[in-house]
């Protein structure tokens, strides 16, 4: 009997398993980044899952290229009256078209965004992008050394990229964790919960019961804050 969660990867894709006292096998592809989850019975094991999850894999494929498609539909044009989100708080952004160096500041609840007259909307976005990155850059140290201190271990290297269906992860061989971008649009606590998680990979590679024991002890509110940074959508700030 299968109990617990477990985790796998099918052909590139990272599945989380939840047993169940349920009858029938349930499979969820879950937005905005297509994070992909199952509910079995107890009475299956991580094989049978496996095949499962294989046999519905065309499947699984469509509803993440259906979030993929969505994500790039909402390319936003980057003009006065649209919101962005910034640590979990949505804020209008107001463009000022005027000379010299282009820039985002905050001022109150709106997001400022300081550029020349006929900057492209690309140009703009990559701005954007850049400073969701340096918001990352200035806590992330921090953070980083305070998790080091207490888990005793320490990041030799760490980085940030864009990633469509992970907000972190951590590479066996050289223990460098790569933070998704996307983290500078949701609440510091989920930021948090994305580096200890990363770096209790140190201590235990799997997801599996050890890792919950682990992430329990030295996080224990941490399924609240992965739902907080799951369950709501990136796509709202697109069309609310
Ligand atoms: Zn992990």
């Amino acid at each position: 009997m299968s109990t617990g969660s477990a985790s796998l990867t099918v052909r590139g894709i990272d599945i989380e398993i939840i047993y169940k006292n349920i009858k029938n096998l349930h499979i969820g592809v879950y937005p905005p980044l297509g994070r992909v989850r199952v509910a079995a019975p107890h009475q299956l094991d991580d094989e049978q899952v496996r095949l499962a999850v294989i046999q519905r894999l065309s499947w699984i494929k469509e509803q993440r290229e259906q979030f993929k498609s969505a994500d790039r539909q909402s390319t936003r044009e980057m003009v006065t009256g649209e919101s962005h989100y910034v640590w979990g708080v949505r804020r209008r952004m107001k463009v000022v078209e005027r000379p010299g160096r282009a820039h985002f500041e905050l001022d109150g609840e709106r997001l400022l965004l300081y550029v020349p007259v006929g900057t492209t909307a690309e140009r703009r976005r990559d701005l954007l992008d850049r400073w969701y990155r340096e918001q990352l850059r200035n806590v992330l140290p921090g953070l980083i050394a305070k998790w080091e201190a207490l888990l005793e271990v320490s990041v030799p290297r760490w980085n940030l990229k864009r990633m469509k269906t992970k907000w972190g992860s951590c590479n066996r061989e050289t223990g460098r964790i790569w933070f998704n971008v996307e983290l500078a649009k949701k609440p510091p606590g989920c930021l948090e919960y994305i580096v200890v998680h990363e770096m209790t990979h140190y201590l235990e590679r799997n997801h599996d019961e050890r890792f919950t024991k682990l992430m329990e002890r030295f996080m224990p509110n941490w399924r609240k804050l992965r739902d907080q940074l799951n369950d709501a959508p990136l796509a709202e700030e697109e069309w609310a």
